[in-house]
């Protein structure tokens, strides 16, 4: 089989004549000519193509340039594989199955930045600076790089039976660590699938006459984690990290026939703002956000828009919703805001106690109004509308407190 080669030879190669390295490209070349997956239906050879058009549509359109990024390298490792000698093919798997896992595990640790601006450039310029450095190298000492890349590190009979280099094994396992480390920072689903398509990659070095369908998977990974991360972004809430209102209407259309809504609104959240800034006010927000997504009877807690919450509770009246939405008004009248000084650092120091060291502890409180599914109220937009009204009751009646439409 094509695949089985070692790195045995690739010594042996590097010193054959420089025949095989007078020409780079070989246009004679099948793109696929494995056994492998591509082999086996026709169909499959249209994948690598449908999700590469698919992923650097949609990578372009939602600015999602780390996927695009990764795509873009794995069609040039995939063109290249395609398009070169076989001489040359040895040289660009070694050098690729070391530099492709480097660059995945340097992506995923990148910030999200649009296309044409600076780093966009500079990222481009990375990229290009590797391509001619290989490029370079394959002209002047291909030998040598061969022979350097291919060297064991360690002689073991189980290592050498496999078809990628120890040094490209070592830089594989250090990426996929970044990736994973990366992973654990950010739980995104775009974290994730770059672990899994450096996976797919290092299949597609593994088997590389079956690089594309390789590529593929990997291209197929990334795109769907993109179309996962858009979908949290338009129905997640950033800030506090609550299912936004879209959510909520979403739910609504299949609740059920039974079920009671309640609209949370922060006390005086606007002098909250004015006296200790937005950040404060923003971190209050997601301490509210917190008691409510931690609220109890089954209550799905929505962010409906500002300071303003929502929180659904399926199959329950409002008789048995409210001693919930009471105890979730005590709890946050309780947690109180601990405010922390200009210029105190953002983390509490270990061993310290906040009491007297901080600006002093703000009391957060909401107020509550319920309403319930009736005769009357059919619709969600007529219960939000009860439930809106019970809250202006709630405001009135001097906040803090809990009413019913
Ligand atoms: P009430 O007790 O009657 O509800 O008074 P209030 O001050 O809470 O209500 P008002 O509607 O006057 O003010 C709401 C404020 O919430 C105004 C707006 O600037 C602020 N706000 C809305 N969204 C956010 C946000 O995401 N972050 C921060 N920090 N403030 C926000
Ligand atoms: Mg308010
Ligand atoms: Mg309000």
């Amino acid at each position: 089989m094509e695949i089985q080669f070692t790195y045995y030879a690739i010594i042996e190669i590097s010193s054959a004549p420089d025949c095989s390295r007078d020409a780079f490209f070989c246009s004679t070349l099948p793109a696929s000519q494995g056994h492998g997956p591509s082999a086996w239906f026709p169909l499959l050879e249209m994948f690598p193509f449908l999700t590469v058009a698919a992923g650097l549509f949609l990578g372009w359109r939602f600015n999602r340039t780390r996927v695009l990024w990764a795509i873009v390298l794995l069609i040039l490792v995939e063109r290249v594989l395609a398009l070169t000698t076989p001489f040359a093919r040895e040289y660009v798997l070694l050098v690729a199955s070391a530099l492709v896992p480097l660059n995945l595990a340097l992506f995923s640790w990148w910030s999200e930045r649009g296309l044409f601006t600076m780093h966009g450039l500079l990222r481009l310029v990375l990229l290009l600076l590797q391509l001619g450095g290989a490029l370079w190298l394959y002209f002047t000492r291909a030998g040598e790089v061969m022979a350097w890349l291919g060297r064991h590190l360690i002689e073991n009979t189980f290592l050498h039976q496999f078809p990628l280099s120890q040094t490209s094994l070592l830089v594989i396992l250090i990426s996929f660590l970044a990736l994973l480390f990366r992973f654990c920072q950010k739980i995104e689903a775009i974290e994730s699938s770059f672990c899994w398509a450096l996976a797919a990659t290092v299949a597609g070095f593994w088997w590389p006459q079956d690089f594309a369908f390789w590529g593929g998977v990997a291209t197929f990974l990334l795109t769907i984690a993109l179309i996962e991360s858009s979908f949290k972004m338009a129905f997640n809430d950033e800030l506090t990290g609550l299912p936004a209102r879209r959510a909520m209407n979403e739910f609504l259309l299949k609740v059920g026939r039974r079920y009671t809504l309640a609209m949370v609104d922060v006390d005086h959240f606007k002098k909250v703002n004015d006296n200790h800034g937005h950040d404060v006010g923003d971190q209050v927000l997601r301490m509210v956000a917190t008691c409510l997504r931690r609220v109890s009877g089954g209550g799905r807690a929505y962010r409906y828009g500002g300071e303003e919450f929502a929180v659904i509770f399926p199959n329950k009246d409002l008789e048995r919703a409210l001693p919930h939405l009471e105890e979730l008004r005590e709890t946050i009248s309780r947690a109180g805001f601990v405010l922390r000084g200009r210029k105190r650092p953002k983390q509490k120091p270990e061993g310290q106690k906040s009491k007297g060291r901080g600006k002093g502890t703000l009391q957060v409180t909401v107020s509550i109004g319920v309403a319930t599914r009736d005769d009357k109220k059919t619709t969600p937009e007529q219960l939000i509308k009860a439930a809106d009204q019970a809250l202006y009751k709630a405001k009135k009646g001097g906040r803090n407190q809990v009413c019913t439409a």
